[in-house]
């Protein structure tokens, strides 16, 4: 490939700090949430305009849907998540648990809040683009912006970019499946004039349930067997019968998925059908094809609501979500790489961070935690080989494909992030590396937030 050559520049230092959360999901958002109160000085850098990620950038809004009346939760800040969006006006009940769900722009206000009165120092719409090197740790980061390049410094740093973008390039080996193999992509969107009476008239008519996800396209899926019964706001039959009617080309028998909340207000959001085999989230091409792509089936998923789905007659398309919706990329080599075994057979710990329910949704595999079953998370998940001061949080830790069906779930994500941030925290505190931390102090930290470790 042809090549310039990028002349080496001075790049000033903007910003100092202890703890440097990088991305805003829910992994980068509890991990500075946690590193804040746990007394350290904390920055989040994001690229895009708001905190959240793919709950305010993609509208992913069902954080907690998996909840039923033996699940036994995690606590602390995922559960605090729901709970400040409750609070705030911007979550609804959710249609399949016992749970709320987000409300995607709502959230935007919710994560603001939440940063100022932790006193989190916000650097919003700056992208990291390469880590600052001394050797074998890392020691901050450089930023691009409209302000041009720029370096911030800190004394550990918290890949929560989803993609592992600075452990990748930082050096840290990272695993990532062949494209054919990655979970589906998505373009997410909203509508506004959904009937709610008759649309809902129409679910109670022909409900769905779980094993009816075994309808073809991607569809087809291993329960557990207790799921197979229960209601699931899942929709099919439009597609297919759009599929018939020439609506629809045959090939994209793909088209299908959930429905989020339908609001009084004809809103019906989080609509979750459309799904691009293929698409690679660090290839921007691939992204950019995906977008696109995404945006006419999203239209053809609109068109088929509109003539089979009773109440949607009038459906018009609200919004897209600002961005594709990206669920597996890059895996980080980190000390510990959770198992198959792990998710499915309770997987214990010594130095469990966390827990996270039994709930593995990907992969073809839907499991639900409706027998209080859990998983620990240890926190050697955390720790990437051979960089020090960096931890990774969100999706991108270690793990086998059914291990990640299960820890990139948001709430999940969240349990992970406020292990790292409370580690970071202690490791600055304390003047010791994050691999010799003490476990017993992480996890008293933990507790003391609200968070279950065992
Ligand atoms: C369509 C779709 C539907 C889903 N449905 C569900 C569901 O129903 N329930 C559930 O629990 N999970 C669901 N998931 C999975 C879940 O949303 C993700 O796995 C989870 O959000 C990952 O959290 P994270 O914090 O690791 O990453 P993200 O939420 O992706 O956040 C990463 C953040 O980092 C920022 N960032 C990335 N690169 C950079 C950079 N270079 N510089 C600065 N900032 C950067 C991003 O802008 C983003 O804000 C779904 C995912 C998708 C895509």
């Amino acid at each position: 490939m042809k090549q310039i050559l990028e002349p080496a520049r001075h790049i000033d230092v903007i910003h100092e700090t202890e703890v440097l959360v990088v991305g805003s999901g829910p992994g980068g958002l509890s991990a500075a949430l946690a590193a804040a109160r746990a007394g350290a000085e904390v920055t989040l850098v994001e690229r895009f305009g708001c905190f959240g990620g793919s709950i305010t950038t993609v509208g992913v809004e069902g954080m907690h849907w998996y909840r039923h009346e033996q699940t036994v939760e995690s606590m602390g800040i995922p559960k605090e998540f729901e709970d400040a969006a409750k609070e705030a006006g911007a979550a609804v009940p959710e249609s399949q648990s016992l749970s709320y769900e987000i409300d995607s722009e709502g959230f935007k206000l919710v994560a603001d809040h939440m940063v100022e009165k932790a006193g989190i120092h916000p650097m919003l719409h700056r992208a990291f683009v390469a880590p600052i090197m001394d050797g074998n740790e890392i020691k901050g980061i450089i930023t691009e912006s409209k302000a041009g390049r720029e370096a911030i410094l800190a004394k550990v740093v918290i890949d929560a970019t989803g993609d592992a973008d600075i452990a990748h390039r930082a050096g840290v080996s990272c695993q990532m499946a062949p494209r054919e193999d990655l979970m589906a992509a998505s373009v997410m969107f909203h509508l506004a004039g959904v009937d709610k009476k008759t649309f809902m008239e129409g679910v109670k008519a022909d409900p769905q349930t779980y094993a009816d996800w075994g309808g073809g396209g991607e569809w087809n899926i291993e329960t557990s067997g207790k799921e197979d019964e229960m209601f699931s706001p899942f929709l099919h039959k439009p597609f297919a019968q759009a599929i018939k009617a020439g609506l629809i080309p045959p090939h994209l028998n793909t088209i299908a998925g959930t429905w989020g909340a339908v609001h009084d207000s004809g809103e019906m959001t989080y609509m979750n059908l459309v799904h691009l085999a293929g698409i690679d989230g660090t290839d921007p091409d691939s992204l950019t094809a995906g977008e696109i792509e995404g945006r006419k089936q999203a239209m053809l998923a609109i068109e088929a609501l509109k003539h089979f789905m009773p109440g949607c007659e009038n459906a018009r398309l609200r919004n897209f979500g600002m961005s594709l919706g990206i669920r597996d990329t890059r895996k980080v080599d980190t000390l510990y790489s959770m198992s198959e075994m792990d998710v499915r057979e309770q997987g214990r710990f010594e130095d469990s961070i966390g827990i996270f329910p039994e709930f593995i949704d990907g992969y073809g595999i839907l499991i639900l935690p409706t027998t209080g079953r859990y998983f620990e998370v240890p926190y050697r998940n955390l720790l990437p080989q051979g960089v020090k001061n960096l931890l990774v949080s969100g999706r991108a830790t270690a793990g086998h494909k059914v291990a990640h069906a299960a820890t990139r779930n948001m709430a999940c994500c969240a349990v992970i992030g406020q292990g790292a941030g409370v580690a970071a925290a202690l490791s600055v505190q304390q003047g010791r590396a994050l691999d010799g931390l003490n476990i017993t102090d992480i996890q008293a930290e933990l507790i003391r937030q609200g968070a279950r470790v065992h």
